[in-house]
């Protein structure tokens, strides 16, 4: 099955809600996350196109583990996340290159969608910088301690300078922007830093069971980024929840998928029918979430779980065969 003509019709389905308004921006801007995740994880399923690892079980015997893996590309919306596109990780290629041809095709077939990229660690990378700037978008990736030259820089001025403070909620933030320059010879151009030190205090039973104490749990980010970052407060903010929406690929989208929908599920395990299958699912999933915000006027309908199980009712007590869906 061709699948260019499945992600055909997503792309209609995309324009379509777009401009009636159904899609919102987070945080006032459009902002695509991407990231990789892996599926059909088995001892004994497998197929040709299937990845492979050695593992040692229980008895200390070497055993391969077959898989799956690919890369997705979401909108990061306000109230939902909308799945733009995926692209299988090949036997013997990395997650960067997967992402390559995925961002490749998307900035073609969805020019305006977004105008910025969020990703993990693993987007820390020239190419994929570069790739999105020649497309008039930025890139924001996860700044982690393996890059050390870049990391110990945006440490070091971290502690010459003087945070941004403010109080979100439940959550203080201490928050540092620097702009870098020939520390990361892959770009070849300055980056901003963005460091995020959180604190977030939480009341829990205390320890003798008589009342309650406050305890607090602290977080350490850091993003780098080409996007230009204005020094007001409100304007970092908003970066630093723009920053964060990263997690909406596994909240949103992953595990919803894996939870709700059943997508760990192979209906046929070659490699064309399992991305195939997904691509239907998501924009099944892309569907559904968009008539669940945008259409229900049943206000006894409160949960996702529930409205699921009010379609599956209704498709189940349809007569039998179904009766063919005009175009
Ligand atoms: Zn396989």
């Amino acid at each position: 099955m061709s699948l260019d003509d499945i992600r055909e019709v997503n792309l209609k389905i995309y324009k379509k809600a777009r401009m009636a308004k159904m899609l919102t921006s987070y945080h006032g801007r459009w902002i695509g996350v991407i990231d990789g995740k892996e599926i059909t994880t088995s001892s004994y399923c497998k197929c040709s196109h299937c990845k492979k690892r050695k593992l040692r079980d229980k008895e200390g015997k070497l055993k391969y583990q077959y898989y799956h893996q690919f890369t997705a590309l979401i909108l990061a919306c306000s109230d939902f996340s909308f799945t733009i596109d995926i692209e299988p990780i090949l036997p013997g290629e990395g997650e960067q290159t997967s992402a390559y041809r995925l961002l490749k095709r998307v900035c073609k077939n969805y020019p305006k969608a977004f105008s910025l990229v969020i990703g993990d660690g693993l987007y820390l990378n020239g190419k994929i910088f570069k790739l999105l700037e020649g497309h008039h978008k930025k890139t924001i990736a996860v700044l982690k301690e393996e890059r050390r030259q870049l990391f110990e820089e945006a440490s070091k001025l971290s502690l010459l300078a003087k945070p941004k403070v403010y109080r979100e909620g439940a959550t203080s933030y201490r928050v540092w922007e620097h702009t870098i320059s020939g520390c990361w010879d892959g770009y070849g151009k300055d980056v901003r830093v963005i460091v995020s030190e959180e604190t977030t205090t939480r009341r829990v039973h205390s320890k003798d069971g008589k009342g309650w104490e406050d305890i607090e749990e602290v977080s350490n980010w850091m993003w780098a980024t080409n996007l230009e970052v204005s020094s007001s407060i409100g304007d970092l903010k908003n970066t630093v929840k723009v920053c964060h929406s990263r997690w909406h690929i596994e909240n949103r989208c992953f595990k919803e998928a894996a939870d709700m929908w059943n997508a760990e599920h192979i209906y046929r395990h070659s490699a064309n029918a399992i991305i195939v299958f997904l691509l239907f699912l998501f924009m099944a999933v892309n569907i559904f979430n968009i008539f669940r915000i945008r259409n229900l006027k049943d206000k006894k309908i409160r949960t996702k779980l529930n409205l699921i199980m009010r379609l599956k009712a209704d498709f189940l007590s349809l007569a039998r065969p179904l009766p063919p869906i005009t175009i």
